[in-house]
């Protein structure tokens, strides 16, 4: 039943070796951004490549503890919440701050319970242009700690801190990645001599065809010479990129409208199963059936209230029929972590695929829409 989503863990797997390769050519570390890829029925093939997992708050961290078990479990947030803290301490082994404030709150704690200890850093590098929403960078950002602040940690604050972390990449190549780099030694070096580590954040492209990896590789490098650092990379969409399906039918086709436009209703949305789309914004690659040019045009939308809830305009060669099936492409990355049940939409199944089998790994009925109320 459409709409769901199919999850091919060979191309998963495709992706882990380039991560592998990278980790180790040069000795770093590379961990699963847990955000952009919580499919956790994938997490013990993901384990066999990396070397753990990063939260973004208790129930991601809680998620790597129980399905990636004896692997690294790292946490970061904006900002902790004391109920929290007990069992943060138990189950990770990094926590990263976002603040002084947050250091001077939980970091003796951390310490004390074990944990190694990092700030986030803003070096204040825009690498990326049109994106601010995706920009940790941006001005007034609450993101990362500027220079001009961590300038006024006392002695006893920076002994805690056994590394940094900054993550101000989405989508990008290594040539950013080394734009900000020099950002970060520039306004943060003289503090890194005396670190265990330093963590690049996510938004590395690095299963990309275009990306340069030899570069991200002289990056690594420079900060393990330089400074005697272990390096951390947390990319998410690297490791499931181009490694999920999206498949849905085809409702309804209108008659071409008075503005030339042939609408297509089709039973799954941008809104609820690809907020992305509208988010980002973007238009997804189309698998099936062929497109990209053809005499058929279609605007395909989803089957709720929202007039926006459109996931793109596409040229198709062949004429679309009412119950035909539509596969988009690159649907494994912030797709299921980002669902929702608006307007009381289904949420897609998950099938999980490998070789030539498929099996169904999570179904979703009335009841998950219920419960989410
Ligand atoms: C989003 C995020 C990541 C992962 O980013 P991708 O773009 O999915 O690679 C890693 N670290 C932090 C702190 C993030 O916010």
């Amino acid at each position: 039943m459409t709409p769901y989503f199919v999850i091919d863990a060979d191309l998963i797997e495709a992706n882990l070796r380039v991560l592998r390769g990278v980790m180790d050519r040069t000795g770093c570390k590379i961990l699963l951004a847990q955000k952009c890829f919580s499919c956790y029925g994938l997490y013990p093939l993901i384990a066999q490549y990396l070397c753990g997992a990063t939260a973004s708050g208790l129930y991601e961290a809680r998620l790597c503890h129980e399905e990636m078990s004896g692997k690294e479990n790292h946490i970061f947030s904006p900002a902790f919440q004391e109920d929290d803290m007990e069992e943060i301490l138990r189950i990770c082994d990094h926590i990263v701050f976002n603040s002084p404030r947050q250091l001077a709150l939980y970091g003796q704690r951390s310490k004390d319970a074990g944990l190694e200890v990092g700030l986030r850093v803003n070096p204040e590098c825009s690498t990326q242009e049109g994106h601010a929403i995706y920009d940790p960078c941006a001005p007034g950002s609450r993101l990362g700690t500027r220079l001009s602040e961590f300038e006024q940690l006392t002695d006893e604050q920076l002994s805690l801190l056994s590394g940094l972390h900054f993550h101000t990449l989405c989508e990008q190549n290594s040539d950013d990645l080394e734009t900000t780099l020099d950002a970060v030694v520039e306004k943060f070096g003289k503090y890194l001599h005396g670190m265990k580590w330093i963590n690049f954040g996510g938004g590395h492209h690095i299963t990309r065809e275009d990306y340069d990896i030899p570069r991200l590789e002289r990056c690594i490098r420079r900060m393990q010479t330089e400074y005697g650092l272990e390096v951390y990379l947390e990319p998410g969409e690297a490791v499931a990129l181009n490694a999920g399906e999206l498949h849905c039918r085809v409702l309804e086709i209108q008659h071409v409208g008075s503005d030339g436009i042939v609408n297509v209703i089709v039973d799954t949305s941008a809104a609820c199963h690809m907020p992305d789309v509208i988010e980002m914004p973007y238009t997804p690659p189309i698998l099936k059936p062929t497109n990209g040019e053809g005499t058929y045009t279609y605007r395909l939308g989803g089957p709720t209230c929202l007039s926006g809830d459109i996931i793109g305009t596409y040229q198709f060669t062949e004429q679309m029929h009412e119950g035909d099936e539509i596969v988009f492409g690159d649907m494994a990355i912030y797709s299921m972590v980002k669902t929702n049940t608006f307007n009381g939409m289904p949420l897609p199944n998950i099938y999980i695929s490998r070789g030539k089998k498929m099996t169904l790994w999570k179904q979703f009925g009335y009841e998950a829409f219920k419960s989410r109320i």
